[in-house]
Parts: C-alpha cells; structure tokens; sequence
C-alpha cells in the first residue's frame, strides 16, 4: 500500500515544553486515521508539522511524498481546531470565497449540500449554530476535493444528527480514497470512523492499531458498574475481581465513596447472580450497567499507565497531561493554521 502521509521522529519543544517527543506515523491512502489523547498530548502540533504550519525541531514528515510545506495546496484539505472565518459572510458566499483559492473547484451548493446545511447557504456565519459554523467550516476544507483531509476535532460542537452527517461524509470520502487524518476527543467518532487509530501521550504515539486490536489489547474485560456508596468489603464475596475507578482522584474528594464499584469478567447471564448477591445483603444500589471493553476503556487504560510512568519517572517536562495551554486555548488562532486555501 502507498503510504500517503507519514512521520518518523518528530520532536517539537516549545520553552521548556515538549509537544511532539518521537512522534511516528503512517497513513495510507484511503485510510481514516484517528489520533486520540488527553489535552496537551501533542495532537494538534503533530497536525500541523504534518500541514506544514510548524517545522519540527527534528524528526521527517511527508505528504503526497513531499515535505509538508512543499505539497501543491490543491491536493490538500485542513481544518484547524480554531478557524473562524469572516462572521458577515453568508454560508454560500464563504465557501465560493473559497473556491475562488483554487485552480479547480466544486459546486458551493454541492459542498454544502455534502454538509448538511443546503437550507443555510444564506445566512451569516454568525447567524449559524456553532454546530453550523463547525459545518461549513469542515466545507470549506472540501471545496478543492482535496486527496489527503486534515481534521482537528472536525465535530466539537455538533448535535448528534450533523455529527453523523460528517461522519456519513467522511466515510463516502475515504471510500473514494481520500486520505483522512483527524483529531478527536469522541471515542465513538473514533471507534466508528477510524481504520486506525493512534494515541498520542506526552507527544509520542503510545498505541495504534484497529479500533478491534487495540480494544483486545489494552481494553481488558467487562465491566459491570453499580451505583452504590455500600463499602467495598462488602463486595468480597464475589467472585469476581472488583475495584473502585481510581480515575476521579480529586484531591478534596471522598475517593473511598465515588460512588461506583466495578466487578469485572461478569458475562451478561451471570448479571443475575450479582444482583442477588446484592439482594441478600441488602446493599443498596441506585443503578447497574455493563458493558464490553471499548475505545474508552482503551484510551482510560493507557492514559493512566502514562500517568503512572510519569509518576515514577519524572520528566523535566513542565506540562501535565492537561497542559498549561490544553487544546481550548485560543491563542494559537486561524492565523496560525489557515486552511490549505489561504495558503496557496
Ligand atoms: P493537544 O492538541 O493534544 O491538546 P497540543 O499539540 O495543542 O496538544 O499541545 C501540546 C503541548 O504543547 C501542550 O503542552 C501545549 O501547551 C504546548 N504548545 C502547543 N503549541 C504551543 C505554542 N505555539 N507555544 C507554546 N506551547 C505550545
């Protein structure tokens, strides 16, 4: 297969934060790729060393076989994390403006149809939802029928039917071979759309693998969840390995009682007999759930063990993995990272 997009070593340090520690990727074509990650795990600078918005302190990247900043812009689609375009330009008139970039361009009309927002083409972008905005934004990064999309966080914002919409859209893209590269924070984005998916910690990819191998490989065993504040001792008696999420440590918090007590390796038609275990102990419970291993469970297992390492080997790095300037911060704007259009 032809690898479309790749990254060997990238390394980027910003003052005394390391965004991108040896990151490595390859995309092929068609592919959907889908990076995932804590906050200030090192996504959006990965995307743009990757579009050619920042240069890597070492490390080589390639698109289209070319080094980013060098690939002919007509074969390139980007949409930054923040873009905001001119808010007085009406939907339809934004993505002509658009088009105009580009030495061949599609239908406005067709590209907002693709989008969902054919009724919108009218009205002022600031006028739009900002699931609306997020829409045309992703239009306008389609209006060159670009060969490789860049996608930061393409559906923050959206309401769950424009989501499946860009979903749907992405899907039909990639089927016709176009190469897509996103970001997210949605494990079921990721889960659906991903051929494969990478997660990024401490500016390096951790994992990647299919969605299904990951999960085999990282995502463990089932978990049934009860609501209960009863104490953990009183869960001995199971059978089954059990324990307390340790994810909501809050300093301030009662992380004794938060509330959850998970037993795992419960198959569906042992629920039952847990229940009854509860019953006969007359332990209260507000609310049971169980559910196979996914991408979430995956991203919580890995995550964690990152933070572990890091607990036991402290880095000189100066960020969590929250990041003094996680991905909200808007002071790396559009400015920074303006579509593939405003560059050509
Ligand atoms: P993510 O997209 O995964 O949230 P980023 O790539 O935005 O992560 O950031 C990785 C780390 O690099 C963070 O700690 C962030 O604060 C830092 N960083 C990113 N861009 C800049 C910049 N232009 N100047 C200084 N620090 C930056």
């Amino acid at each position: 297969m032809e690898a479309v997009v790749e990254a060997e070593g990238l390394e980027k340090v910003y003052g005394e934060t390391v965004a991108l520690s040896g990151a490595s990727l390859s995309v092929e074509r068609g592919e959907i790729f889908a990076l995932i990650g804590p906050n200030g795990a090192g996504k959006t600078t990965l995307v743009r060393a990757l579009t050619g918005t920042t240069e890597p302190d070492s490390g080589t990247a390639r698109v289209l076989e070319e080094s980013p900043d060098a690939v002919d812009r007509n074969r390139l689609g980007v949409l930054p994390q923040a873009f905001s375009p001119p808010a007085r330009l009406a939907a339809r008139e934004l993505l002509t403006y658009y088009a105009g970039l580009y030495d061949d361009a599609r239908d406005p009309d067709e590209v907002l149809a693709d989008v969902g927002l054919a009724d919108a083409g009218g009205t002022w972008y600031e006028d739009l939802s900002g699931g609306q905005q997020r829409r045309v934004c992703v239009g306008a990064t389609l209006v060159n029928d670009p060969e490789v999309l860049f996608l930061d966080e393409p559906t923050t914002g959206i309401d769950p039917a424009g989501r499946r919409t860009v979903w749907r859209l992405i899907e039909e893209l990639a089927s016709a071979g176009t190469t897509v590269v996103l970001t997210t924070h949605d494990m079921a984005e990721a889960e659906r759309l991903a051929d494969r998916v990478g997660l990024l910690a401490d500016g390096a990819l951790v994992a990647r693998g299919t969605p299904d191998a990951l999960v085999r490989e990282h995502g463990g065993s089932s978990r049934l969840r009860i609501e209960t504040d009863a104490d953990t001792g009183a869960f001995r008696g199971l059978e089954y390995p059990t324990e307390r999420p340790a994810r909501n440590r809050q300093r301030s918090d009662r992380s004794e009682t938060d509330g959850t007590v998970v037993v795992r390796n419960v198959e569906p038609t042992e629920i039952a007999a847990v229940v009854d275990y509860l019953e006969d102990r007359d332990l209260a419970y507000s609310g049971l759930s169980w559910s196979e291993p996914g991408l979430e469970e995956v991203y919580l297992e890995l995550a964690d063990e990152t933070e572990r390492d890091r607990t036991v080997a402290p880095t000189n790095r100066s960020e969590g993995s929250d990041g003094g300037r996680g991905s909200d911060d808007d002071s790396r704007t559009d400015d920074e990272l303006p579509p593939a259009g405003e560059t050509a």
